[in-house]
């Protein structure tokens, strides 16, 4: 429609009329397609009576389409110049709540109580910040919030290494991070004439959605997740072998292989090969193990 912000046209009158310059070091690529911003948001599954969290609106361009999908839409902003923009193009929309600080030092427990008490449900959408995308997917993950999905535009190398299965060159500790928490699914891949300015890299929108409880039963998280990062400290190192860097002493190193053997792990397989049951097996054998 006529109002929409997120045109070439729009969004150059809105940050010339307000004197706007772009800051690199924010991770500040505007969106300005249309068709791309209904993917992002028909991915989400929004209805009125859902809530919408957004990590950097920007100019609003994301913001304006959530607000006509969702029931609340609350947005972080970081930057401090972008408030009065935020104010004057979301002025229609009363259930859209603009705040300001750092996604990553907020208390999002506290937001999801204060603005998301009167929904059924909520989803992040947002055009990240590449240069903290891991960070933020990585705490709204492990915070355990309640969410059903997570619609992101981000670097699509990252998006691949997050979707990536056992065996391929893209599967390492991010890919079972991301797994453990949610079912990854890739939306679309995007050409980077859709934003302003381009960024350098390449741009894809990834789906998580959020599981209610994780694929494989894990004793120990925080042990389970040392002992996959361990597994991929040197990707051409047999598992046996990094994990004897990590675990092991001189002294018991020899007990290892007989643990991984309990596992049903063949010492001489790389970590890239393990399935995500199969590291909560070895976590598992080890954590007997006292080790
Ligand atoms: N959503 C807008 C769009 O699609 O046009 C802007 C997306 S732009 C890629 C990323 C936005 O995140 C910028 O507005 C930037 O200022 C903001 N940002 C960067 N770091 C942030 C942080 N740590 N917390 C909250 N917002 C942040």
């Amino acid at each position: 429609g006529i109002q929409d912000i997120a045109t070439p046209r729009r969004t150059k009158e809105i940050i010339q009329r307000h004197g706007f310059s772009f800051k690199k070091s924010l991770g500040q690529n505007f969106l300005i397609d249309q068709n791309i911003l209904s993917k992002i948001v028909n991915a989400a599954g929004l209805d009125d009576t859902k809530g919408a969290l957004e990590i950097g609106p920007g100019i609003g361009a994301l913001t304006e389409k959530l607000a006509q999908s969702a029931k609340v839409v609350t947005a972080v902003e970081i930057d401090q110049r972008l408030l009065p923009i935020l104010e004057e193009v979301l002025a229609p929309y009363e259930h859209v709540k603009v705040r300001h600080g750092d996604v990553l030092k907020l208390d999002l427990r506290e937001v999801f109580a204060a603005d998301f008490a009167d929904v059924s449900k909520v989803s992040v959408v947002a055009n990240l910040p590449y240069y903290v995308t891991t960070p933020i997917l990585m705490r709204l993950l492990e915070d355990k919030l309640p969410l059903e999905n997570i619609v992101v535009m981000i670097q699509k190398e990252v998006a691949e290494r997050m979707a990536a299965s056992p065996g391929t060159k893209d599967y390492g500790s991010l890919s079972i991070a991301v797994q453990y928490y949610s079912e990854p699914e890739l939306v679309c891949t995007v050409p980077n004439t859709v934003f302003i300015p381009q960024p350098n890299v390449e741009s894809a929108v990834i789906r998580l959605r959020v599981r209610e409880v994780p694929p494989v039963e894990v004793v120990d998280e925080k042990h389970f997740f040392e002992v996959v990062h361990a597994a991929f400290a040197q990707r051409r190192k047999t598992i046996s072998n990094n994990l004897k860097s990590r675990f092991f002493t001189k002294e018991n190193r020899d007990t290892l292989e007989p643990l991984l053997q309990q596992a049903g792990i063949e010492p001489s397989r790389r970590g890239e090969t393990l399935s995500i049951e199969e590291f909560a097996r070895l976590s598992a054998v080890l954590l007997e193990a006292g080790i």
